[in-house]
């Protein structure tokens, strides 16, 4: 994130300094960097490793409305869900809630008569390797039955579930790969309320009068809470 705003700021200056009018000579200069720039695109066009390592390296401005739950690599959420004690439907390769944990000696997740416990999937690489498809776009085929937008808007679902700490920990991944492939401003997008939005707006029937309708639901939120 530091590295991130230093390089926000180092931009904010340089464009500062840029809408200064050019000293003589000094357009040529820069039409001279253009073409090296070009020159070198052109010379590795044919090398999908030095070209990748070339874009990768080349400053990418601003990445706009980027959900921070759709940016976490699979690898992590699988990782935080075992951490979590979560459960995986080996049929849907998603997400399941474990049983509330039994206290004993040793505490573990009870998971439902054949899913298995998220802390054990790195154990089977054909099951991780399935669930890293299922939470990501990782080589995805659309078929009839499926589509792109299909598969993609149904990894949130599976994915799902993870506890909201770990909220700082996914910050900290997206916004360290943002700074590490040179992109300039990222700008993050989180709703932290969501589930409890969800809820409440599941049960709520549509309503011409809301502000009535929010009233109510508030009052009988503070008999219930009083009660
Ligand atoms: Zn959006």
């Amino acid at each position: 994130m530091t590295a991130l705003r230093v390089r926000a700021l180092a931009i904010t200056v340089l464009l500062a300094v840029l809408s200064v009018p050019l000293p003589a000579g000094a357009e040529e200069q820069f039409k001279d960097s253009e073409l090296r720039v070009a020159k070198a695109l052109e010379a590795i066009r044919g090398d999908p490793l030095a070209l990748y390592a070339f874009l990768k390296r080349m400053p990418k401005g601003a990445d706009l409305h980027n959900h921070l739950d759709g940016a976490v690599y699979a690898e992590t959420f699988i990782r935080v869900g075992g951490e979590d004690g979560l459960c995986i439907d080996t049929v849907a390769k998603s997400f399941t809630k474990s049983q509330p944990i039994r206290s004993g000696a040793e505490p573990e997740p009870v998971c439902e008569e054949g899913d298995v416990k998220a802390a054990d999937v790195a154990k089977t690489q054909k099951l991780y390797d399935q669930l890293v498809d299922s939470f990501s776009m990782r080589g995805f085929v659309p078929s009839e039955g499926e589509s792109r937008h299909d598969h993609f808007f149904e990894t949130f679902a599976k994915f799902g579930g993870t506890d909201p700490r770990h909220t700082g920990e996914f910050l900290d991944e997206v916004s360290a790969r943002a700074a590490a492939q040179n992109e300039q401003y990222l700008e993050l997008m989180e709703t932290p309320t969501w589930n409890r939005l969800n809820t409440i707006t599941k049960d709520l029937a549509w309503r011409e009068d809301l502000t009535a309708a929010l009233t109510a639901r508030r009052l009988a939120e503070r008999s219930d809470a009083e009660g």
